[in-house]
């Protein structure tokens, strides 16, 4: 491969020799460490291996793949150059300049599927680990003075309410606070982040992380109003009445997709994000209602397969070797295969060296209980691909006559989300489509009703953090102009 010009034009990279350069691993927490604890797995980086990975990177031409496939269109050629360099804080800056959150995406993002698995280097030896570096900078620039403040434009008068905190909301937020608004963030849970704090363990992201985001909005002028839910404490119109100028709606797809299966309402049955919630916050984090542990038996059943199923079967191990159990089993079963699966791979691999087993096409039928009526078996069925479904994936079809029955004392449910319909039922006029999302213009996300705007899970169904922050940036954007015109 010849040799090019580097991003500053003036000194030329060899690329046949950063190809040589091996990948460098991520040190984690040993499986056997780690199902003790809540803290993040994966350690990250240090100084030198970062800037070593950093230099696989064969800078390509704008646009690169990398950019184009992240949903922010980060400019990550440009981070990995300074990073290669030790330029640290200038690469933080760089994701700054198109994400409120690089220190969550980096964790979180399947980049596998989108950054990484566009890396060239990825055609011929693993790509370079982008995510790991976008955190190790923002992690950086955390510990080396604190993420940096954004410039604020001049004060406009106009303020804006944002209802829900998770990244469509956040996002938002720091983006209008930018371009000079007042902005409010109403909560319905005591603790800013939505899903990202209520929902993705701390072995996956650890809560001062998002904290200290919070802690920066907050710094900057951003005013949390948490445990408040808007549509039964005040509604929308409220707000206007309250004299805000623009409304965002950012507030996720909560509600838990059931199974309406036989003996579904068993104890020890549990809906996914209460699981996890109960699971693995402190109870000062958490409403009265679920402020205790939830219980972890000696045979746990996950019914699932994306991040959220992974989630919990990770969840139900360490709870239950924290129980003293360490001869359970944690069985997820999912009724496709592994290549349908919806979730992060590198998480699958974790939650396998951790001792969880994965159960590929079955489906459960029913659940059998004790005089207690608490759960104790769970019937499933054997299922075989057929024609693909909407989704493009192949159908589930059962195995007639392929039923069984397997021990299971904790069941956790972990099909997906549906809206919450709150909002849509106490504000008039806002149009919601057949399964409740929010219709909106997909470039500005401005909804039926002028000054209202929403976007993230709320808009598209359940998704990722990175598509929500990217909505609501371009709400931002849409909102920004409205609010000026007024
Ligand atoms: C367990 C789990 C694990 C996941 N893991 C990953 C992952 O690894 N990687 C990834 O990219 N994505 C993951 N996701 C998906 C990702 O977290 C979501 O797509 C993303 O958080 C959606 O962002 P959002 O801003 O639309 O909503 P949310 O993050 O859901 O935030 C919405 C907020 O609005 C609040 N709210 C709702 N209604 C009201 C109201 N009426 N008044 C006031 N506040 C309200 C909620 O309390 C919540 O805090 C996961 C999801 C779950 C459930």
């Amino acid at each position: 491969m010849a040799k090019q010009p580097d991003r500053t034009g003036n000194i030329e990279i060899d690329r046949k020799a950063r190809l040589k350069i091996p990948r460098q691993s991520v040190p984690k927490q040993k499986p056997a460490a780690r199902v003790h604890n809540f803290s993040e797995v994966y350690l990250g980086f240090d100084v030198e291996t970062a800037k070593l990975e950093a230099s696989r990177c064969l800078q390509c031409p704008d646009p690169s793949g990398c950019s184009k496939a992240c949903p922010l269109h980060n400019d990550i050629p440009r981070a990995m150059w300074h990073i290669a360099r030790g330029e640290f804080l200038d690469a933080a800056a760089v994701y700054r300049e198109t994400s409120n959150l690089p220190e969550v995406c980096g964790r979180v993002c399947p980049q596998e599927k989108l950054c990484q698995g566009s890396c060239v280097v990825g055609k011929r030896d693993a790509p370079v680990f982008l995510g790991k570096l976008e955190y190790f900078v923002a992690d950086y620039e955390r510990r080396t003075g604190g993420i940096r403040k954004p410039a604020l434009a001049p004060a406009t008068g106009k303020r804006a309410a944002v209802v829900g905190s998770g990244p469509a909301g956040l996002a938002v937020a720091e983006e209008l606070l930018k371009r000079g608004h007042a902005v409010t963030v109403f909560e319905i849970l005591p603790v800013a982040g939505g899903v990202m704090v209520y929902g993705i363990p701390s072995f996956k992201l650890d809560k001062r992380v998002l904290a200290d985001k919070v802690k920066c909005l907050e710094e900057i002028g951003v005013k949390f109003v948490c445990s408040t839910t808007i549509g039964k404490d005040k509604t929308v119109d409220d707000l206007f009445n309250e004299g805000f100028h623009a409304i965002f709606l950012g507030t996720g797809a909560w509600t838990p997709t059931t199974l309406n299966l036989p003996g579904e309402n068993l104890k020890g049955i549990y809906m996914a994000t209460e699981y996890l919630v109960r699971g693995n916050l402190p109870p000062e984090m958490l409403p009265a209602h679920m402020n205790t542990k939830p219980e972890a038996g000696r045979h746990i059943a996950v019914i699932g397969g994306g991040d959220t199923a992974m989630d919990c079967v990770r969840t139900s191990r360490r709870l239950q070797i924290q129980s003293g159990i360490a001869d359970g089993t944690v069985v997820d079963y999912y009724r496709r295969t592994e290549k349908e699966m919806p979730g992060k791979a590198e998480e699958r691999a974790n939650a396998i060296e951790e001792g969880i087993q994965i159960e590929f096409l079955v489906a459960p039928v029913q659940f059998f209980g004790d005089d207690d009526g608490h759960v104790r078996k769970m019937e499933l069925i054997r299922m075989q691909l057929g024609e693909p479904d909407a989704s493009g994936r192949r159908r589930p079809v059962e195995i007639k006559g392929s039923n069984f029955v397997v021990d299971a004392d904790t069941v956790i449910c972990a099909l997906g989300y549906n809206q919450d319909r709150l909002i849509e039922k106490t504000t008039p006029g806002l149009k919601v489509d057949k399964w409740g999302c929010f219709v909106v213009n997909s470039e500005t996300g401005a909804t039926s009703r002028p000054g209202i705007y929403a976007g993230g899970d709320n808009v598209t169904g359940a998704d990722l953090v990175v598509t929500a922050m990217a909505a609501g940036r371009r709400a931002a954007v849409a909102m920004d102009a409205y609010l000026r015109g007024l």
